[in-house]
């Protein structure tokens, strides 16, 4: 046996890296496994960062070619550069992975190099050494989810992670689902000049959002130029020497169609991560789904053994993934963490953004909760205006008894920091008169959501 730790955190992922600093922060022997040659996870390799800093480059470039004339500024011989904007994505990544790197050291937590594998309650064996631990915490994370007839080879059929090393922007890229992580790379793509094609098999964007939103969005961006197939399902995908030809077919039935593609992506959904961990030996126990089953304290079916993040029930989002690694550190140290499911806001980074937090209308019908609705509209709002940013709303829903709010929908320019202000007010159980009342500065966005709040009891001002 090498070494002895209070905790083994297996994965360095957004749950696993912060679960392993917190516990260390309170005091605890933390080491956390890591396979991949850098910390940081899915979320800062390939995920929420490098496809941000292409969201936030594309939006430069897209915005240089066609809003910044309305403003006085006159830009002439605009071109590309793919290959800096790749670079500088890279760099951003590396200072990220490079920071948790720096994080490890400054809170004394051993990076264990290499795959992990459980031998038993207390037992892990990284890269052919065997380690000894009071608490393993499994925090493998997430995979993207693979489509019969769709063979991927991350270089004409990708996921999200070849999707983002593209090093040309494909002609005729089709997006195999309209969910968010689709929904932005196809937007990346778009605005650097691809013609893009989502196929998606339900009647609507963005499931589990807001209804009204999903629609709101989906006009947008058809106006940016994306192109829709709803109610459609991918049979079969093939590589031909000039791109892949997709076959579909309407979900109703119907038809079989044929879509040429140059590039296509695979998105549709996420699945957990287990592969190799030796969880069946073991005795950890999954669900149907193929997750981590925990319960809400985040044990796993065998004592001395937790899960956080992707890999168990819930969002797959950093933060959350984060939040439950922060409750469990501080569970494993003595104390009480807990991490409040109703207020973890989604966002979706595309132009404009789309934010949620809470209850959607359609649960809220669905549980029969009587609800009141505050709508303000981006049009309405000075800053917007000023920006030239006045696509979208701020939907509050609140309580029709009692007036607590139960959730906000935000499609608009910021909606991603704008939901903020309602995640604090819905873990504080505010009504939306307390919002109503609260100053906000002028002329900022943030007001379009005091506006909503005051809707909800039809006395907006500017409106
Ligand atoms: C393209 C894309 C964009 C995204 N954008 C966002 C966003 O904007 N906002 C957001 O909130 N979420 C976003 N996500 C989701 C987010 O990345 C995940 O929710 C988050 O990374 C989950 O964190 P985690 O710690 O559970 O697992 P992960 O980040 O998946 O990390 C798990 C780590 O465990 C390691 N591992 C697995 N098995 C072993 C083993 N046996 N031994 C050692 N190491 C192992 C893996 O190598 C990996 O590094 C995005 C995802 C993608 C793919």
């Amino acid at each position: 046996m090498s070494d002895q730790f209070d905790v083994i955190v297996i994965g360095s992922g957004p749950g696993g890296y912060v679960c392993a600093i917190r516990a260390a922060q309170l005091g605890l022997k933390v080491a956390c496994a890591e396979k991949r040659a850098t910390l940081g996870g899915t979320c800062l390799n390939i995920g929420c960062i490098p496809s941000k800093a292409l969201l936030h480059s594309s939006e430069n470039f897209s915005a240089t070619q066609h809003a910044w004339a309305e403003h006085g500024i006159v830009v002439e011989g605009i071109k590309l550069d793919l290959a800096r904007m790749q670079a500088r994505k890279a760099e951003v990544v590396n200072a990220n992975v490079r920071g948790v790197e720096f994080l490890f050291k400054k809170n004394k937590v051993a990076w264990l190099k290499g795959e992990a594998r459980i031998l038993a309650a207390g037992r892990v064996a990284v890269a052919g050494t065997e380690y000894a631990a009071k608490s393993i915490v499994i925090a493998t994370g997430s995979e993207s989810s693979p489509l019969a007839g769709v063979e991927v080879d991350e270089k004409r059929i990708v996921t999200s992670t070849g999707a983002l090393e593209l090093d040309r922007v494909p002609e005729h890229l089709v997006v195999i689902g309209g969910g968010v992580i689709g929904l932005e790379l196809g937007s990346v793509w778009r605005r650097l000049g691809a013609q893009v094609t989502v196929v998606e098999f339900l009647d609507r964007l963005i499931p589990g959002n807001d209804g009204e939103i999903a629609k709101h969005f989906q006009r947008i961006l058809a106006k940016q130029g994306i192109k829709f197939r709803l109610s459609t399902k991918v049979t079969g995908a093939e590589l031909t020497d000039t791109g892949v030809t997709l076959t579909v077919q309407p979900v109703q039935g119907g038809a079989a169609e044929e879509i040429a593609a140059d590039v296509v992506l695979l998105s549709i959904g996420r699945r957990p991560y287990t592969e190799g961990l030796g969880l069946a030996e073991a005795g950890v126990a999954l669900d149907e789904a193929g997750r981590v089953k925990t319960d809400p304290h985040f044990a796993t079916s065998v004592p001395g053994i937790y899960a956080i993040g992707d890999v168990i029930a819930g969002p797959m989002l950093a933060h959350k993934a984060e939040d439950e690694g922060v409750a469990l550190a501080e569970q494993l140290a003595g104390g009480a963490g807990h991490v409040n499911y109703e207020a973890i806001p989604g966002v979706v980074y595309t132009w404009p953004e789309v934010a949620g937090v809470g209850r959607t209308e359609e649960q809220l019908k669905a549980e029969k909760i009587e609800y009141r609705v505050g709508k303000f509209p981006f049009t309405a709002n000075g800053r917007a205006r000023a920006m030239g940013c006045t696509d979208g709303f701020v939907k509050i829903l609140a309580d029709a008894a009692t007036d607590r709010i139960l959730g906000c929908h935000i499609i608009g320019p910021e909606a991603g920091t704008l939901i903020a202000e309602i995640v604090t007010a819905i873990e504080f159980g505010a009504s939306s008169e307390d919002v109503a009342r609260l100053c906000h500065a002028h002329p900022s966005l943030n007001e379009a959501v005091k506006e909503a709040a005051l809707a909800v009891d039809n006395r907006a001002i500017h409106i």
